[in-house]
């Protein structure tokens, strides 16, 4: 039997970091906040301690701190004509769980997406004519103008680190050319550069592009944030990505807002409480409240006034699709919105060997790099090229974890006494170049539930269909080129490229940057929310998190994650709760 508890004003499902943004602001704001987060309490000191944070075979190949598989997953195919089938172990991209999501093992790289890709149709199409009828690319209903002050705040409880390329208008040397207007220069300066980044700093700039540091989540000094919180200088100690920081350099929401939240009476979490169905009433015209259910197999009916998804855009796409809000997209007819627009990354890339530098790829860290966005958005001319999009050229020094980390040479094989020379000879002289593609928004691409595979309580999975889009195939064919050609001007022996060809793999990891499926736009037969990522459909229901990217970019989503999560719960605080209703009139 389900219990009934007393009601909350707001319910959060999921507690990582959009989940955490949410609750400070709305706590702030007097209202009683709950959050029900389905994995365990994570903190630094008993969860990160430094003397197990690098422990590699239980975090990353053990997958220590994300969802797991075998509770619940996705299915996956590459198009409609084929039979999805789960995925068992993941690969491509790794769902996080429990306290702070997927913001406790990030890297950190922390961008602002460009003013253009908010009005990609719009755009776009202004520029060079009508996109293909396939391409459901779409405006976001909102500019990077009126996200920018909430991308200044979301970079300064994070303290990134970084340089600015456009403040207030002005072009400012050294940061990057290309960037929307920024209000205000990054909390902290860049972080240290190593021999990888000098080396493809000066053949950036050999080619005429415009190199800059990686804006970073890794601190470069001590920082104290705007609610006090204290992170102090990174070790560049290589284990940001799928670990924890036990140092407390790493903006995350457990050293950035949870400590915060903690200690306000107004603020309650609950772990190992997994949300099951958002509920409605009145016909299905606002939500109630969320059914959950705990470890001890209880269910619970939880009231509340307004509920906030913020469980990643996969779960959110589900839980929508459970629980019968928004018409689910069909792919047949273009018509339906909830699944619609899902979209991934598009990554390649070039390795350079040297045979007398030491690259020292151990000293590292999630988001130390150098990069170009001279092919990213559309600060290149694409007439004649047939695509829209881009993507960025980095070089970053992240790791030379032993279990991940054995650059060899193409030829090399795959394992036996050769192999293990070739691992020794080129371990702390490699460096890589890499490309973050765009996706575009293609009918073809999207999330419904699967027809036959159910989770541990039986509710079908979400079905993922996706596969590289003409337009993705010609962008990354564009863009590998130039990173090979900076690749090469680095100076090493040899350089591999790693080209994007064939179908989508989801195996090997690529990105957990799984964007779409929640869609916001200006127009409710078209997406699923409104510009505040408010359902149009149940108007006290929010959205958060990628999955409200009509497409994705060439970029890491959280910075303009985080921005989008500012922007709505501001709009929550100051228009919804004066007035309770739709902010948008359909
Ligand atoms: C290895 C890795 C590296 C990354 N590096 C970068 C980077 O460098 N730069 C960048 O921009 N982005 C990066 N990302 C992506 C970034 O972590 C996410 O964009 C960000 O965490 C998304 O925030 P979110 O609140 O939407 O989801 P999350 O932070 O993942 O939080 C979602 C939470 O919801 C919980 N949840 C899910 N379903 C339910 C349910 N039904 N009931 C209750 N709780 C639920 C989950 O357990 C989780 O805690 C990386 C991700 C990974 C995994
Ligand atoms: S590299 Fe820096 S931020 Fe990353 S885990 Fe190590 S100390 Fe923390």
């Amino acid at each position: 039997m389900t219990k009934q508890l007393p009601p909350v004003d707001v319910v959060l499902v999921g507690f990582g970091w959009t989940g955490a943004i949410y609750a400070e602001k709305l706590t702030a704001a007097g209202l009683e906040v709950l959050a029900l987060e389905r994995g365990p309490w994570r903190d630094t000191p008993g969860d990160f301690a430094t003397t197990f944070a690098q422990d590699e075979l239980r975090y990353y190949w053990r997958h220590g701190m994300f969802q797991e598989a075998s509770q619940s997953t996705v299915t996956f195919r590459n198009n409609s004509a084929q039979t999805a089938l789960p995925m068992r172990h993941w690969g491509s991209f790794l769902p996080g769980n429990g306290v702070g999501g997927s913001g406790v093992h990030w890297n950190g790289q922390t961008y602002r997406f460009l003013p253009s890709d908010f009005v990609a149709r719009s755009h776009n199409e202004e520029r060079y004519g009508r996109l293909p009828e396939d391409m459901t690319v779409q405006d976001y209903g909102v500019t990077y103008e009126e996200l920018e002050p909430h991308f200044d705040y979301f970079e300064k409880i994070c303290g990134i680190c970084g340089k600015a390329g456009n403040l207030r208008g002005e072009t400012v040397e050294g940061g990057n050319p290309y960037e929307g207007a920024r209000s205000d220069e990054y909390p902290n300066p860049p972080m240290q550069m190593t021999f990888s980044q000098d080396r493809f700093e000066a053949a950036a700039r050999d080619i005429g592009l415009n190199p800059f540091p990686v804006p970073s989540a890794n601190m470069s000094r001590a920082y104290t944030n705007p609610l006090g919180l204290q992170l102090a200088p990174c070790t560049y100690c290589g284990f940001c990505e799928k670990h924890g920081c036990g140092n407390y350099s790493k903006s995350s929401p457990q050293t950035t807002i949870i400590p915060v939240l903690m200690q306000r009476p107004n603020f309650a979490l609950r772990t190992h409480s997994e949300v099951l169905k958002i509920e409605t009433e009145g016909g299905g015209s606002r939500t109630s409240g969320v059914t959950y259910i705990d470890t001890s197999g209880d269910t619970f009916f939880q009231p509340a006034e307004i509920v906030v998804l913020c469980a990643y855009p996969l779960e959110n796409t589900r839980l929508m699709l459970l629980s019968e809000i928004g018409e689910p997209y069909d792919p047949r007819t273009g018509e339906g919105v909830v699944g619609k627009n899902y979209c991934y990354q598009v990554m390649s890339g070039a390795t350079v060997f040297f045979d007398e530098e030491f690259t020292n790829g151990f000293v590292g860290a999630g988001a130390l790099g150098m990069v170009a966005d001279d092919y990213n958005g559309d600060n290149f001319d694409h007439s004649g090229l047939g695509f829209i999009g881009g993507g960025y050229i980095a070089c970053y020094t992240t790791n030379a974890r032993p279990i991940e980390s054995h650059p060899v040479p193409d030829g090399t094989p795959g394992w036996g006494a050769e192999w293990k020379r070739a691992v020794q000879a080129n371990y702390l002289k490699t460096a890589t170049v890499g490309v973050h593609g765009a996706s575009m928004a293609h009918r073809s691409n999207y999330l419904d539930l699967d027809p036959t595979y159910t989770d541990s309580y039986g509710r079908p999975l979400l079905r993922m269909t996706y596969d590289f889009t003409v337009n993705d195939r010609r962008l990354t064919e564009h863009i590998t080129p130039v990173a090979e050609e900076i690749a090469r001007g680095m100076g090493g022996r040899e350089v591999n490229v790693s080209a994007r060809r064939g179908s989508y793999d989801s195996v090997p990891y690529q990105t957990t940057h799984n964007t779409g499926g929640t869609i916001m736009g200006t127009d409710p037969a078209s997406s699923v929310v409104n510009r505040y990522g408010q359902s149009w459909d149940v108007p006290n229901l929010f959205v958060a998190g990628a999955g409200l990217f009509p497409q994705n970019a060439g970029y890491n989503p959280t910075g303009t994650v985080g921005a989008l999560a500012y922007w709505s719960v501001d709009a929550i605080i100051n228009q919804y709760l004066p007035q309770p209703g739709p902010l948008v009139q359909a």
